[in-house]
Parts: C-alpha cells; sequence; structure tokens
C-alpha cells in the first residue's frame, strides 16, 4: 500500500502553473479598486463632511454621529455598487490572526418588506461575541463583553461580497483587548513629542507620522505535501525530519529565478493585494530553497500593519488557489533559514520632510541627526522592552540560533555615521564657540549627504540597522502582527523625544543658551549614554556575545525570560505615562502572551508524541521485522555460518531497537514532566518550566527519529521528508 507520503508526492509532481492573466489590466488601473479611499469617498459623501471627517483624523478627535451617517450611507452605496452583500467589523484580536463577523446590509421594514440598511451606528459600533478571543483575564474579572469601534484612519475595503470596516476592539469596561488600540495611542504620542522636536527646525511642522515598509519572508510548499505532515498542518513546522544532503550551503536560491509555479502564485497574490489597496512592489526569492519575500511601499504605519495582516490573510487563500500551503512560521525546517518580517521604519512631517533623511543644509542635517540619535538613545534605554515586543515560541527559534538577527538588541549605523557621532561627541560642554560651529557645520553636519550616499556598508547580522533615511528592525518574526514591535519602537521614541525637549529647552531658558546650542550639547550626552548599545561587527559571533555580556547588554533566549521585561516598573511608566495602556492592560497581555507560548510547546510536545509512537516506531518496527525475517532466512540457508552473512543486518536490528527504546523512554519522560508542568500555578513559573523541562524533550526525541529515517528502508517512511518538501517544484 502506498504511504501518504507517496501519494502526496505524486499529486505535487502532477501540478502545474495556474497562469494569470495579466494582460486586462496595468497594475496601476488595479490599485485601489476595492477600498474606500478619499478619492472614492469623494464621490458618496458631501466634501464638507469629508473634511470634518479628515479634519477629525489628523487631529485625533471624536466623530460625530451626523458624520459617520453620511459617511455609512456613502460607504453602503459603494460597496453595493461594487456588488456586496454583507458588512464586516474587521479586527485584530490577541491571536495574531484577524477577525471579522458578517452581517447583511439587509433589514425588514414594519410592514414586512425588506430594505438595505447600514448607518453610522452600525458603522461605527459593533458587538462580536467576544468570550472566545484572549482577554488575560480582564472580562472575567471585570465586564463579559467587548465591542469593536471605527478606525477612520484605516480605509474600508471589500474581500468578495463583504464591506470590511477596519476598527478596534475593547471590553465594554474600556480596556484595549486587540493589537491596534495601543498601536494607535502609541502613534498619538509618537505624533505629539515628534512635531514638538521637529518644530525647532521648522514652525510649519503640524504632524508626524511614523512610516513603515515591512518585508514579509515566508515558505511556499505544496499543498499536498504539506498536508501529508502532522506536524506542519499542526504547528507550522516540521518537529522532526533528517535535513536534506542539500540545503542551503549553495545558496543558489537567492535572487535566482523564480519557478514558474510561485511567479503565478505571486502574480495572483499582487493583484488581489493592490486591488485591496495594499502598495506591493518588491518579490524576490530568499536564501532558503522555496522561501521568498514581498514588501510594498512604504506607508503610514497604521496602514501599514492593517495591510499585512489583510496580507497574510490574503497569501493564504491565494496560495490555496494554486495548490500551494503559505507557511508564515519563523523556523518551518530546521538546518535552513527561518523567516522574518524586517519592520523599515521612520518618520514623516506633514511638510513631506522625512525626519530620518540626511536634507541638504546643516540646519536640515542637524533635524536629521536630533531624530537619529534620539532613537538610538531609546532603543538604548529600552532594549528589553523592544526585545519583549517580538517575544514568541516561533521566533525563539530564530533569534539566536546563528541566523538573522541575535537576541542582543544592538543598533548598526555604518563607519560614516560613527564617526560623525565621534565628532559630534567632542562637543564643548556648554555655549560654542563661532569656530566650533563653523567646524561642526560645514565638516560634520554638513558633510552627511554625501556620505551616506557612499555609505553602502551594510550589516546584514544587526536586528537594528539604519540603512540610508530608515531603521529597519530585523528581528520581528515572520508571522507575528508588525502591531507589537510598532507600538514599542513609537512608544520608546516618543518618550525620549519628550525628555529630549525637556533638555534642550531647560538649556534655552535656565542657561540661556541658543537653540542649536542647547541641542548640541544634549546631543552629545546622548551620544555619550547610549554608546554601549552600538555595534558594527558580526551580531552572529561568538565574540559579540561575551562582548555584549561585558557590556551589560541582555541576550534573552527564550520569550518567558525575553517577556518579562513587559511589566516591571519601568515599562508600566512608559505605558501609563503616554496613554497606551493601563498597568491592568500591560498585565494581562503578559498573561496571554505566557499562555499562548505555553500552548504552543504543549501542542508541539503532543504532536511529537503521536508522531514519534504512530508513525515512526511502528515503521521501525515494520522494517526490523523485515530484517529479522531475512535474518532467519540466511540461517537457513547458511546454517551455523549464518552470522557470517548478516552481520549488518544484526547491527542494523540492534541500532533500531536502541532508537525505539531511547524514543520510548523520552515520550514517557515528556509526558511525566508535562503532567509536573501543568500543575504550576503561576503562568510565568509554568512558561518557564515548558521551556526549560519540556522543550529539551524534543531535540532528544528529534535525534533518535532522524537516525532511524536514515536506517529504515525509504519506500516505508510515512513522513514526507525535507528534500521533497523543498525542493519539490
Ligand atoms: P532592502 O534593501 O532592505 O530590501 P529597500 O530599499 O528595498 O530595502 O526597502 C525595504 C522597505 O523599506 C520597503 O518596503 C520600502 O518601502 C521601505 N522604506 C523605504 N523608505 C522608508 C521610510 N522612509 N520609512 C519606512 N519604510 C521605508
Ligand atoms: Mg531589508
Amino acid at each position: 500500500m502506498a504511504t501518504l507520503r507517496m501519494e502526496a508526492i505524486k499529486a505535487s509532481k502532477l501540478k502545474k502553473p495556474i497562469f494569470v492573466d495579466e494582460t486586462t489590466e496595468r497594475r496601476s488601473e488595479l490599485f485601489g479598486q476595492n477600498v474606500f479611499s478619499n478619492k472614492v469617498m469623494l464621490q458618496f459623501i458631501t466634501k464638507e463632511a469629508f473634511q470634518v471627517l479628515n479634519d477629525a483624523i489628523l487631529n485625533n478627535k471624536k466623530i460625530e454621529r451626523k458624520i459617520a451617517d453620511q459617511v455609512a450611507s456613502g460607504m453602503k452605496s459603494w460597496a453595493i455598487s461594487k456588488g456586496a452583500t454583507h458588512y464586516t467589523h474587521w479586527f485584530q484580536p490577541l491571536t495574531g490572526s484577524t477577525a471579522e463577523k458578517h452581517d447583511a446590509f439587509f433589514d425588514l421594514m414594519g410592514d414586512g418588506s425588506g430594505i438595505d440598511k447600514f448607518d453610522g451606528g452600525q458603522l461605527v459600533q459593533q458587538e462580536p461575541d467576544a468570550s472566545s478571543f484572549p482577554n488575560g483575564g480582564i472580562r472575567n474579572t471585570f465586564e463579559a463583553r467587548g465591542y469593536t469601534a471605527w478606525d477612520p484612519s484605516s480605509p474600508a475595503f471589500i474581500i468578495g461580497r463583504t464591506l470590511c470596516i477596519p476598527t478596534v476592539f475593547v471590553a465594554y469596561t474600556g480596556e484595549a483587548l486587540d493589537h491596534k488600540v495601543p498601536l494607535l495611542r502609541a502613534l498619538h504620542s509618537l505624533d505629539i513629542a515628534a512635531t514638538e522636536v521637529a518644530r525647532y527646525f521648522d514652525k510649519n511642522v503640524n504632524k508626524v507620522i511614523a512610516t513603515l515598509g515591512w518585508e514579509q519572508e515566508y515558505f511556499l510548499v505544496d499543498k499536498d505535501l504539506m498536508e501529508s505532515r502532522l506536524d506542519l498542518v499542526l504547528s507550522g513546522r516540521m518537529l522532526i525530519g533528517h535535513q536534506a544532503a542539500k540545503g542551503q550551503q549553495l545558496e543558489d536560491h537567492y535572487f535566482g529565478s523564480i519557478p514558474e509555479r510561485a511567479l503565478q502564485f505571486m502574480r495572483d497574490l499582487e493583484m488581489d493585494a493592490l486591488r485591496l489597496g495594499i502598495p506591493l512592489k518588491t518579490r524576490h526569492n530568499e536564501v532558503a530553497p522555496n522561501q521568498f519575500e514581498i514588501a510594498p511601499i512604504f506607508e503610514e504605519a497604521n496602514l501599514a500593519v492593517d495591510h499585512n495582516s489583510l496580507l497574510m490573510d490574503l497569501m493564504k487563500k491565494v496560495g490555496a488557489r494554486h495548490g500551494f500551503s503559505v507557511l508564515l512560521h519563523e523556523k518551518p525546517f530546521a538546518g535552513v533559514n527561518g523567516s522574518g518580517k524586517h519592520n523599515n521604519w521612520s518618520m514623516s512631517t506633514d511638510t513631506g520632510i522625512n525626519l530620518l533623511s540626511p536634507g541638504k543644509t546643516p540646519k536640515s542635517n542637524l533635524q536629521f541627526l536630533t531624530f537619529f540619535i534620539n532613537t538610538i538613545k531609546a532603543v538604548h534605554d529600552y532594549a528589553d522592552l523592544l526585545r519583549s515586543s517580538i517575544a514568541t515560541a516561533g521566533n525563539d527559534h530564530r533569534l539566536g540560533a546563528n541566523e538573522a538577527p541575535p537576541a542582543i538588541v544592538s543598533v548598526f549605523i555604518g563607519q560614516h555615521l560613527t564617526e560623525v557621532l565621534d565628532e559630534l561627541e567632542r562637543v564643548t560642554d556648554g555655549s560654542l564657540s563661532p569656530e566650533e560651529k563653523t567646524e561642526l557645520k560645514l565638516h560634520v553636519v554638513g558633510k552627511i549627504p554625501e556620505i551616506l550616499l557612499d555609505n553602502t556598508d551594510r550589516n546584514r547580522t544587526s536586528p537594528f540597522a539604519f540603512t540610508g533615511n530608515k531603521f529597519e528592525f530585523r528581528a520581528v518574526g515572520s508571522s507575528d502582527s508588525c502591531a507589537g514591535a510598532m507600538t514599542i519602537l513609537n512608544a520608546i521614541v516618543a518618550e525620549q523625544l519628550r525628555k529630549f525637549k525637556v533638555e534642550v529647552d531647560a538649556l534655552i531658558e535656565k542657561k540661556h543658551m541658543k537653540k542649536d546650542d542647547a541641542i548640541f550639547n544634549v546631543l552629545r550626552e546622548l551620544i555619550k549614554s547610549s554608546k554601549k548599545i552600538r555595534f558594527e561587527g558580526d551580531g552572529y559571533s561568538d565574540a559579540w556575545v561575551k562582548e555584549a555580556k561585558k557590556r551589560g547588554l541582555s541576550n534573552f533566549k527564550t520569550t518567558p525570560e525575553a517577556l518579562k521585561t513587559l511589566t516591571n516598573s519601568e515599562s508600566i511608566t512608559l505605558f501609563e505615562s503616554h496613554n497606551i495602556l493601563t498597568k491592568m492592560e500591560v498585565e494581562a497581555r503578559y498573561e496571554i502572551r505566557l499562555e499562548e507560548y505555553i500552548k504552543k510547546i504543549q501542542i508541539e510536545s503532543r504532536i511529537l508524541g503521536d508522531i514519534a509512537s504512530s508513525y515512526i516506531v511502528p515503521t521501525a518496527i515494520k522494517y526490523q521485522n523485515t530484517l529479522i525475517e531475512n535474518v532467519t532466512g540466511l540461517k537457513e540457508l547458511f546454517g551455523k555460518d549464518f552470522s557470517q552473512h548478516s552481520k549488518e543486518q544484526m547491527e542494523l536490528i540492534k541500532s533500531i531497537s536502541g532508537y525505539i527504546t531511547s524514543i520510548r523512554e523520552d515520550l514517557v519522560a515528556m509526558v511525566e514532566t508535562r503532567k509536573k508542568c501543568n500543575v504550576i500555578e503561576h503562568l510565568d513559573e509554568k512558561a518557564h518550566a515548558y521551556c526549560t523541562k519540556v522543550l529539551p524533550f524534543f531535540e532528544k526525541i528529534r535525534y533518535s527519529c532522524d537516525k532511524l529515517e536514515l536506517l529504515v528502508d525509504d519506500e516505508i517512511w510515512p513522513l514526507t521528508k525535507f528534500r521533497e518538501m523543498l525542493f519539490t517544484k
């Protein structure tokens, strides 16, 4: 009987690329077709209403019911004209995916006839049944229900026949239950703080937005092959499997030509994404076989976060159309690179200036240096909190595993900017002499643009790197929402800019320094006090681990360790003073993330147990029986000389017995350990126990299973192998 594996391989080989017709419409025409954009809105609501709405969005003001009614009416007409029948509030609960609850536009009139209905009330608020979303105990203690509320800063869109309205998700008692609420609050805080600082340089600045351009990495594997592996289906990664003889050693996949089937998937995905207003621009192969990357043009951070969440959903749907499974897990396959999601981040003013882009004049460069140095200082002061923002069970396999970014947070800025900061560090304490000012303006600050153009040295091993006109936070996991990382990053930069402003103002007011002098003086201190976070060398090397330790930088390799920072008093103060989250909300989130971690390890442990005991061990025994039969036959044939002819077989029989015994013993011990962990009351201790006591069994069990894979006849091996998963086109 053919194994599921053999069937899957056969099925995968029969698949042909599904060609996508791209000739009918240009991409620029497709863009935003299914989005209720400003342009579309203006066709459906009055100019006055539009202005009031935009004013409210820009200034974070409440939207009146009258305006909401107008917008709803316009949205409904537009959606129905595009064939939509339902609407949903689209939100991002703390499960890591998106959620929706569909309602028809249809309602009944008093006389029993039907009518299309959707008004401001329905646009603004909806009550999903919230009881099944994680809440970290908030709702149990306080209020059993939550509601979703319209986020007018992210435009509505249509998927299929459903109008999707981006919303926040909050408990009736007001606590945030999603990723968007704290993100919006952090972005608001950044806006206030950065605008104040930007006004040192240009009084015309009235708003600063954070910008985000994410790069999404993923693996594409055949759907039948994927479904032949219980571990991939249930946990997103291969828990066992001997590494392929050909891995990524040759690195021939990177920037190689994209296989046709994958290319057609990408085309299809890009067209669907463009219609939804996701400005996808770049696609290429990644380092590992069957690994790819997709990236859009950057956008305002909240919108970019929504677009990334939307894209992750879309990838799965479009993948299915092409017979693919899209793997977003951070480390689906041991031995080849994992997947990340680089978050390219900067700040931009309403006067159109990128605050992390050096300009043409010394003044604009001083502005650049101000935001640049303050960001470094923020990362320095809150490195552990930043690390906590990206901590998940999946990402633990990447960070610190000798590949894309280490678990130690550091900042890379390149040799030239290092020299600039070194020069600035020598600024006199107090007011600068005219000579000093000229020197600085001409030779340090004035030289930055040309320096940056030459600055091609890129350090791929840094978790947080400056790349010319933006910082790139590379440690974010591929399956994670960008919201967590973006909330923390914007919050800590807001906090730092706030402090910076206080210090500069104090020098101006109390020491009567000129503004430039005051700025130079404070920057000098920031450079000095943030030095230890800067690292230009190889982030993967052992030397860095030692050096970082000496510098007092943390190296949290696991989620339970990394998450602890979230609830310390410094973090709580930050969250509360910027109105981002209350202490209770932070603690709830901490609990949710620990629970998620525990569940992940628990589930993986069970799957590993199932696979090992119901696939691996029986197959090994079956093969061993064949060997025993063979030896018995040889004995009949050769009589007492048989041992001479069956040495190999006897060795194999013994080895197989040895591995089977190890697997059984480890499985029993793992289950015992799990039982002990499960009765631990405190979540943090439980997570720690799962991490340090249960997890180590994975490697041991895997080792024995992988050895058996090498010994057992390939024809009867039940699980699709690494090379088949990764190299089948
Ligand atoms: P890489 O060499 O790392 O691939 P790219 O120049 O292709 O870098 O940019 C990667 C991402 O960075 C893209 O999504 C791009 O839109 C984004 N990006 C560029 N400028 C900014 C900016 N000012 N703010 C945020 N993201 C940006
Ligand atoms: Mg990049």
